[in-house]
């Protein structure tokens, strides 16, 4: 048993709140650890630990601190799998999805290995009379990050890596619930060779989340997470006058063209609307079939292999996807299968009675799958985070477009279809973020952005790419004139003193 105090000043240090809470293994529902829940004091001790180191680490010339970025990679390659078992019991997805989840961490980090060329400022050569003009990025200072729990790898990693390549100093405040693969990020970092202070891990819940965002010394915050916790931390941080990103919940659709090839979008479909058990940001979570004989199609072939998914606990490699993250989350998700019942719903395939033989105290349930969902129910409008697949049936493409288009949440969305000039069509009038063509999670790669739009995301910068070195910079400008006077020719006697 672990219990996991703060990282702070490249040590370990002991949790002095009082507070701290269990850290469980979602496959079997035991105690795997204990984590400290900081307090405002524990907070600021790690800001002025990260304050006091941060101007060295900026004036390390930036080659060298991408250095830093390629030694991690190498040890995070040694370690993988321990990492991804250590994510898998403390998250509950599979070893397999779990080393996806390292994986995508580590592009972006590939990636900030480019931060020297992306850091380069803007030159004009006699902007006036003898005036120059020229622009340089520097780094902000101290930077918070607050990350969700179904991504313990690859979300601080997307916000670790540029912010430190940048020259920053980094707080981490990782998910309560699964705190282990951040902590180990840290200490990876720290032996690759990053000074002590650049990345602190604080630990906790609301109480330190409102610490960085009342705090002076923090200059930005990044925040991924549900909606509600988004614009809350937006606002506050706004107010308090930090530069802020936040990227919120979603609720993904995939529309289905009567033309679409049905093995490769019922494929596509059960990977991205049950893997991870549903809990990906960017899971498809409602299918728009579009047409009455598309609908049937897609049910013909959609709901056997709905019923023969394979739940199984995170260390089972042929489990299709593992168990929820808690008990709470559980009962929120069956809960909201109830709700689809009683708003009329056709539940075709109820997986709420799933037991795991063995391990009886797992937060498991089975895949679950409406039909005939229509747009004025709880189930479509609300986000749920579990293996629940919701199928609207669309009269026409127009009225599948409306349907994303009119829905609060723009994080992803996808179109099945031969078809190139509905496609085109599609990508260019969707109001939805990230868009995928018979791609079903349209996660970009790491060198282009990642963000939804509508309540999925508050701020104007997305998350990796090019924006994550504008997020995590600001820019100077100088204008500059130099007095003429040694412009006399060539000299040709040797100079003195004289
Ligand atoms: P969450 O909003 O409950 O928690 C996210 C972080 O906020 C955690 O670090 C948590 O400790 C903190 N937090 C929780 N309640 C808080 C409060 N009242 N005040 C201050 N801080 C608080 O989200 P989660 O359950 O960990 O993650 C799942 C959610 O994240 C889903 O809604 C999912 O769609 C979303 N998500 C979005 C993206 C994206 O890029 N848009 C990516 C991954 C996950």
């Amino acid at each position: 048993m672990v219990d996991y105090g703060h990282f702070i000043g490249g040590k370990h240090v002991a949790g002095t709140s009082g507070r701290k809470q269990d850290v469980l293994q979602p496959m079997d529902g035991s105690v795997r650890a204990t984590v400290a829940l900081a307090s405002a004091q524990e907070l600021r001790a790690a800001v002025e630990n990260a304050k006091a180191a941060q101007p060295a680490w900026a004036a390390t010339n930036p080659q060298r601190r991408v250095r830093v970025l390629m030694r991690f990679l190498e040890l995070v390659n040694k370690e993988y799998d321990s990492l991804a078992e250590l994510l898998a019991r403390e998250h509950g997805k599979t070893i397999a999805d779990a080393k996806g989840d390292i994986q995508r961490g580590l592009e972006v980090v590939e990636v900030c290995i480019g931060a020297p060329h992306m850091m380069k400022g803007e030159f004009t050569d006699g902007a006036g009379p003898g005036i120059d003009v020229y622009s340089m990025r520097q780094a902000l200072g101290v930077v918070a990050g607050i990350t969700p729990f179904n991504f313990p790898a690859m979300i601080p990693l997307w916000k670790i890596a540029p912010a430190i390549a940048c020259g920053n100093a980094f707080i981490l405040k990782p998910s309560e619930r699964d705190p282990g693969v951040p902590m180990r990020i840290a200490e990876l970092f720290l032996e690759a060779g990053l000074p002590a202070g650049i990345l602190n891990v604080v630990n906790g819940d609301k109480t330190v989340v409102d610490a960085i965002l009342d705090d002076p010394d923090v200059k930005a915050v990044g925040f991924v997470g549900s909606t509600p916790i988004a614009q809350y931390i937006y606002s506050r941080g706004c107010a308090n006058g930090k530069r802020v990103q936040c990227f919120g919940g979603a609720k993904n659709h995939m529309i289905i063209m009567p033309d679409a090839d049905m093995d490769q979008t019922v494929d596509a479909l059960i990977g991205a609307g049950y893997g991870s058990a549903g809990e990906r940001c960017m899971a498809i979570s409602v299918a728009v079939p579009v047409g009455h004989d598309t609908a049937e199609r897609l049910m013909e072939k959609l709901v056997p292999r709905v019923e023969s998914l394979k739940v199984g606990p995170s260390t089972d490699s042929s489990a299709d996807f593992g168990p929820v993250v808690t008990r709470e989350a559980l009962e929120r998700i069956k809960g909201y299968v109830d709700i689809g019942v009683n708003e009329g719903a056709k539940l075709v395939v109820d997986g709420r009675g799933f037991k795991m033989q063995g391990y009886e105290n797992g937060f498991y349930m089975g895949g679950c799958l409406f039909d005939h969902v229509t747009s004025d129910m709880r189930i479509y409008k609300e986000e749920i985070f579990g293996p629940v697949l919701s199928v609207v049936r669309a009269p026409s493409y127009e009225n599948a477009i409306k349907l994303a288009n009119d829905h609060e949440m723009g994080n992803g969305v996808a179109i099945f279809t031969r078809d190139g000039d509905a496609a085109r069509d599609f990508a260019s009038r969707v109001q939805v973020g990230m868009v995928g063509i018979n791609v079903p999670i349209p996660v970009p790669i790491a060198y282009y952005t990642f963000g939804g739009w509508k309540a999925s995301s508050f701020g104007d910068l997305n998350q990796h790419g090019t924006d994550a070195f504008r997020f995590y910079t600001k820019t100077k400008t100088v204008t500059s004139r130099w007095p003429s006077g040694v412009k006399d020719g060539a000299e040709f006697v040797i100079p003195t003193m004289n």
